[in-house]
Parts: C-alpha cells; sequence; structure tokens
C-alpha cells in the first residue's frame, strides 16, 4: 500500500461535543444531521455512527442516502434535494427516505406515482434565497395537489437561509417572518435553522434545526472562529517537514519568485499541496503549527509542497509534523486567508489524504 504523507485526523469526540454543543443552542429541537458530500469530506459513514444522537441524518443525493442504507443505517435520511425521477422515487420509497418536494416537477412524479406504500415528504418553500423551493403564492395550489394524493405523507415544512452567517443582515429576519407567515397555519413540523441561525437566531430553532458545519468545528459566523461558539476542531490536516534548509538573503522561494527572503534564514518544506487539497490561493503568511509554533507559510503553494519560515523555529528538522489546520490553527483562519469558506477546504480534500478516526467509541 502507498504510504500517504498528508493525513487527516478526524475526531470523533469533537463531534459528539458539537452536537451536545446544537442540543444546548436548542434545546426544544430535533437535530437533523447535515452530512451530505461525505460528511463535509469528513466520511459520511462514520460521522454517521459517531452522531448516535441525532435524530435523522440530511443527504443532498439519492446515492449518498444510498450509501448509509447500504451501512445499516436505520435512522430517518432526508433527501435535501428530494428526487429527480420515479426510479429515485421507488427507490426512496423502499428504503423509507424522507424526501424534499420542492418543485413542480417532482409534484408531478409524485401525482404519477402508482404505489400503494406511502412516502414521507417535506415541502420546501423559497422565502427569499431564490435556489429551491415553491413560493408563498405557489402554496395553495401544492396543498392541493398533496392532499389528493394517498399515499403521501406530509412532514412538514422547511427553508434555507441565505445570510445568516451575517449577524448584521436583516434579510434573516425577513426570511423568518416571510417562513412563519407562510407555515403558521398549517399542520406539520418545521425546520428553517442552519447552523449560523441555531448559534445566532433562537426565534428560528423551531421544530427541527438543520446543523452542518457547526458540526464539524467549524463556526458558520462571519469574521468568528469555532472557539468563540465553544466548538471543537474535528479534522486535524497534517503532513512532515520533507526538507529543511538555509536560504540566502535576496533569494526567492517557490513558482514566481513571489516570496523573497529578507535575511539569511531557515526555510521549510512541508509536504502537502493543492494536489492534496490544501488550497493553492493560501498567500504567504497563513498560519502553520509545528513543534508548539504558529509558523507562516512562504511562496506559492505549489501541487505536492508548500513552503514554510522556519526562523522562530530554527531546531525543525526533516520529519516534524506540521498541522495544516485543526486543534491548533483555526481552519476559518486558513480559509479567510485563501478567499474561501471551511465547507469547501474540508469537502476537497483528495484521495491522497490518509483518513484516519480517533476517539471512535
Ligand atoms: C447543507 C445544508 C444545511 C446545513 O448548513 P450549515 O451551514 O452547514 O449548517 C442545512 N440545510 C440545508 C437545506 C442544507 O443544504
Amino acid at each position: 500500500m502507498a504510504i500517504k504523507r498528508a493525513v487527516a485526523r478526524i475526531d470523533l469526540s469533537a463531534l459528539k461535543h458539537n452536537l451536545q454543543r446544537v442540543r444546548e443552542y436548542a434545546p426544544g429541537s430535533k437535530v437533523m444531521a447535515a452530512i451530505k458530500a461525505e460528511a463535509y469530506g469528513h466520511g459520511a459513514l462514520q460521522v454517521a455512527n459517531a452522531l448516535a444522537d441525532a435524530d435523522s441524518l440530511a443527504v443532498a443525493h439519492f446515492e449518498e442516502a444510498m450509501q448509509l442504507r447500504w451501512a445499516g443505517e436505520q435512522r430517518p435520511v432526508v433527501l435535501l434535494g428530494g428526487v429527480q425521477d420515479m426510479d429515485e422515487l421507488l427507490g426512496a420509497i423502499e428504503q423509507k427516505f424522507q424526501i424534499v418536494v420542492h418543485d413542480l416537477a417532482q409534484l408531478q412524479l409524485l401525482e404519477s406515482l402508482d404505489s400503494e406504500l406511502g412516502i414521507d415528504v417535506w415541502i420546501k418553500l423559497d422565502t427569499g434565497m431564490h435556489r429551491l423551493g415553491f413560493s408563498a403564492d405557489q402554496l395553495p395550489e401544492v396543498i392541493r395537489v398533496l392532499s389528493s394524493l394517498r399515499n403521501i405523507r406530509l412532514l412538514g415544512w422547511m427553508s434555507h437561509f441565505a445570510c445568516a452567517d451575517d449577524v448584521d443582515s436583516p434579510f434573516t429576519g425577513r426570511q423568518i417572518d416571510c417562513f412563519k407567515q407562510a407555515t403558521g397555519s398549517l399542520e406539520g413540523v418545521r425546520s428553517l435553522a442552519n447552523s449560523a441561525a441555531i448559534i445566532s437566531r433562537p426565534e428560528s430553532h423551531m421544530d427541527w434545526v438543520r446543523p452542518g458545519i457547526m458540526l464539524y468545528g467549524s463556526s458558520p459566523m462571519l469574521g468568528q472562529v469555532a472557539a468563540d461558539h465553544d466548538l471543537q476542531a474535528v479534522m486535524s490536516l497534517e503532513s512532515r517537514l520533507i526538507s529543511v534548509h538555509e536560504i540566502k538573503a535576496g533569494e526567492s522561494i517557490g513558482y514566481g519568485q513571489t516570496w523573497t527572503c529578507p535575511e539569511d534564514m531557515p526555510v521549510g518544506v512541508i509536504g502537502i499541496g493543492y494536489g492534496d487539497g490544501y488550497p493553492r490561493h493560501a498567500p504567504s503568511g497563513t498560519p502553520v503549527f509545528v513543534n508548539g509554533q504558529v509558523l507562516e507559510t512562504v511562496g506559492r503553494v505549489s501541487m505536492d509542497m508548500t513552503c514554510v519560515d522556519l526562523r522562530p523555529l530554527p531546531d525543525a528538522k526533516v520529519g516534524d509534523r506540521v498541522e495544516l489546520w485543526g486543534k491548533h490553527i483555526s481552519v476559518d483562519d486558513v480559509a479567510r486567508k485563501a478567499g474561501t469558506i471551511s465547507y469547501e477546504l474540508f469537502c476537497r480534500l483528495t484521495s491522497r489524504v490518509e483518513f484516519i478516526y480517533e476517539n471512535t467509541n
């Protein structure tokens, strides 16, 4: 077996702690844990097992839901994107998935269903994000169609926030009002809050909350880090120093010569790059953690390697462990430096990275 250089350590006890934090923020709500896209790159099956206390699990696609059932998952699994065709609908019925219905084409699919078995349905409303969901105007028609269908069990109503990560945005309050107005007199449970709203908008918690990113120990709020909400990093991305050498003042490091040594200085090479999923857009000055110290990268990230300024740590040597993000380096800080969000950094680690699950019991 190939020896992998980069390692993602997944701390399952941190995941449980973060779910407990969701419970503390939203004590009156059930929890639908978002584990789409391989649990934001952490591994869907391992994460689902560790989140034994979650009331249901949410994924984007039919295939993601099947993967959970094949592994023996018994809990309700919600298809956030619903089903795309009759095969998926029949599969969803057989597997007892809960489906989100957000489009007229999906309603027509339900109308053409010829099955004695029923299916659990969430209806998604568009309260202003204008991605998925029915507008409030369409609701009467949606309800009319659904109530004419025998094998549909209407569970409830959901919607999604566009700007909940920004506490200053007035739009979130408007979406909450819109949702309450549209669904207030209807039967069924209600679900609105993603991680950001779980933390910042108690009035949005309602019957079911839908945490994603906060479970993985990253801050859902703009300009904040996980520790601000007592969340613990679940993933630690690590590699090692594969070279250490002295570079003369005035010499430049790496592709494009974007960083020049201001003095004679030690520079280390970390065995990780964008080929592993470390962001190429991370500029010089992005923090990394080596031997108890926060150091800074220098020069461009390349496919397999990233360089680091070792002036604060002249004793560093080949083989020393480097944390790119995790318990000491906030993934939120790295994401901000790289002009992206932690969600994307987590999701785009490549198969070159070895995953190690810790605190599995
Ligand atoms: C992914 C997702 C969530 C979770 O969002 P976070 O910002 O990660 O908490 C909630 N609801 C829906 C519909 C989603 O697609």
